[in-house]
């Protein structure tokens, strides 16, 4: 569904994406790891379109996501900072995109970001401004507007990093769901407990290349290179 093939990516002098495979089927659930400054989010926003690479393609659907006007509606993102519109209500927050890009009624935009906040479990929320929520329910509003776009794929970028212990929960909950729904998703987390469980494959970024991947059993009992068994210790 998604096939990165040989991408570079530099800022300036230095190469931060050197040389990146990596396919995702539809329905996986791939996690990503690494150190900080591997060139983690920079994959992401190269596959969302809010980066360009210098070399090197990628594919959605066997088309250059370049000129794949499907890569750039249906592929839905979700940041570490929830990035909402502080002067918009939750439900506005949602509604907007299905209005201004899918040209939907003000009707059919409101039910069905409803029916979306009722799957993140926040129906009662939806006349609320961003200010008043909290960090995990603010994640659960941000992953609910993404998916009003009705993306075929979705990225994470590090959901619950800025999120205080007890609310990360309640944001993985929802990934989980959506992972059982069938949802195909490429998540960068630090959250091992979640990649063993919900993972199908779980991929080591080291410096720019992928290092080792493999199924979350296999890859966190025997990981075979020196680089993944330092950063796996170093993680607990
Ligand atoms: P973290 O775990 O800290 O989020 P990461 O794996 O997501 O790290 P990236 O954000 O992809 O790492 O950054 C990889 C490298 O690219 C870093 O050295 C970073 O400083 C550099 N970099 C990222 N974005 C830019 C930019 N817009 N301009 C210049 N350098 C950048
Ligand atoms: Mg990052």
């Amino acid at each position: 569904m998604v096939a990165l093939k040989e991408v570079h990516k530099s800022f300036g002098e230095i190469e931060v994406l050197k040389g990146v495979n990596l396919s995702i089927s539809k329905g996986e659930v791939v996690v990503i790891i690494g150190s900080s400054g591997s060139g983690k989010s920079t994959l992401l926003r190269c596959i969302n379109r809010l980066e360009t690479f210098n070399a090197g393609s990628i594919q959605y659907n066997q088309q250059n996501i370049l000129h794949s006007e499907a890569a750039r509606r249906e592929i839905g993102m979700v940041f570490q900072q929830f990035h909402l519109f502080p002067h918009k209500t939750v439900l506005d927050n949602i509604m907007l995109a299905p209005i201004q890009v899918l040209k939907k009624s003000k009707e059919e935009a409101q039910v069905e970001a409803k029916a979306l906040l009722e799957k993140v479990g926040l129906a009662e929320k939806a006349n609320v401004f961003p200010s008043k929520l909290s960090g995990g329910q603010k994640q659960r509003v941000a992953i609910a507007r993404a998916l009003a776009m009705k993306p075929q794929v979705m990225l994470f970028d590090e959901p619950t990093s800025a999120l205080d212990p007890e609310l990360v929960g309640e944001v993985l909950r929802v990934m989980k769901r959506l992972a059982e729904e069938g949802m195909t998703m490429l998540i960068v987390t630090h959250e091992m407990g979640f990649a063993r469980e919900v993972a199908d494959r779980v991929v080591f970024v080291d410096k720019g290349v992928i290092v080792e991947e493999g199924p979350p059993e296999e890859f966190f009992k025997y990981p075979k290179t020196k680089r993944l068994k330092l950063f796996l210790r170093r993680m607990v």
